[in-house]
């Protein structure tokens, strides 16, 4: 993607064409797997400012850009893309050697039988394995 096309995503959702925002997107899409907070901070340390950072992932959740992912480490990863919704679900993928994660495609719609009374609202779909690189 080139930076005009970043311009244009973060104008459509309505958020200010920052030099952050636009590395922070570069970086994202630069990338595979889903990124911790502590990965954003240290990748782009040069560049972003703590803060910074934390504000920019938040209006970056917000607006749909990026969706968190929490893969039971205690560490929320992020990645690119629209969060899994209903009627959208994705999976993820956890390495269990390089503990990297990943979106994977979309899921089938489950049937998951719950007692009387009981509401779904989303569907977390957490795959463990091996990936590609390893
Ligand atoms: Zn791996
Ligand atoms: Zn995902």
């Amino acid at each position: 993607m080139k930076e005009e096309s970043y311009k244009q995503l973060l104008e459509q959702k309505g958020l200010k064409k920052t030099k952050v925002r636009i590395t922070l997107l570069q970086h994202f899409m630069s990338i595979e797997h889903a990124q911790s907070y502590n990965d954003l901070q240290a990748a782009l340390v040069n560049e972003v400012d703590k803060s910074t950072l934390y504000r920019s992932l938040a209006s970056f959740e917000q607006a749909g850009i990026i969706h968190s992912i929490n893969d039971h480490s205690g560490l929320t990863k992020y990645a690119f893309g629209q969060p899994p919704s209903q009627g959208n679900e994705h999976a993820h993928f956890v390495c269990e050697q390089c503990k990297m994660v990943y979106c994977m495609g979309k899921l089938a719609p489950l049937q998951l039988n719950v007692p009387k009374g009981f509401k779904t609202n989303k569907v977390q779909a957490i795959l463990k394995g091996v990936c590609s690189d390893c």
